[in-house]
């Protein structure tokens, strides 16, 4: 079984809001009955996903 949060970050992929080849810092805030936090199973709340661009320094 996929968790939930994957499919979240899959779908910012095929919206074209994540760019293959760049780096990202992604935040997934689960509910707090999140079966994958109380240690049921995996991950089957409707998490906030909070993406940032993470640039690198230029040299
Ligand atoms: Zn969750």
């Amino acid at each position: 079984m996929i968790a939930s949060y994957h499919v979240a970050v899959l779908a910012l992929l095929h919206a074209g809001l994540l760019v293959p080849g760049e780096t990202y810092d992604i935040e997934v805030l689960h509910d707090d009955d999140c079966s994958l936090l109380v240690r049921r199973g995996t991950c089957d709340c409707e998490p906030e996903i909070r993406v940032r661009e993470v640039h690198r320094a230029v040299c």
